[in-house]
């Protein structure tokens, strides 16, 4: 996601309007690219100034508003982390279960030529 992209996609972010694949990427702009960060930051503190959106679980006890997005961010961090490592557990099985055919195979063959 380039700052144009990050930009277009901010209000639909902060309104919670967009799908987690591109949230995580807008997130992952958000944290290496400054200006876009400090952007974000200046918006999201304004809508929840002024009680346009609620705060992260619906809580709307606090003014620390960058708190509330690193809480966010961290939200789809963990997201993230929870698919890769549903990856590497798919990918796992089916080595695993590659493994056990190709054994099978093996143990078959021996037996016929033995
Ligand atoms: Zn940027």
């Amino acid at each position: 996601m380039d700052c144009r992209e990050f930009s277009s996609h901010m209000k639909d972010f902060i309104f919670d309007k967009l799908d987690d694949e591109t949230s995580t990427c807008f997130v992952d702009h958000a944290k290496n690219c400054r200006a876009c960060y400090d952007e974000l930051e200046v918006v999201y503190s304004m809508h929840r100034s002024l009680g346009d959106i609620m705060g992260p679980n619906g809580k709307d006890d606090t003014s620390d508003y960058i708190s509330e997005l690193n809480e966010i961010f961290d939200y789809y961090y963990n997201l993230r982390n929870n698919n890769k490592k549903k990856v590497y557990l798919k990918i796992s099985v089916i080595v695993i279960f590659c493994i056990i055919i190709v054994l099978s195979m093996l143990c078959f063959l021996f037996e016929c030529y033995l």
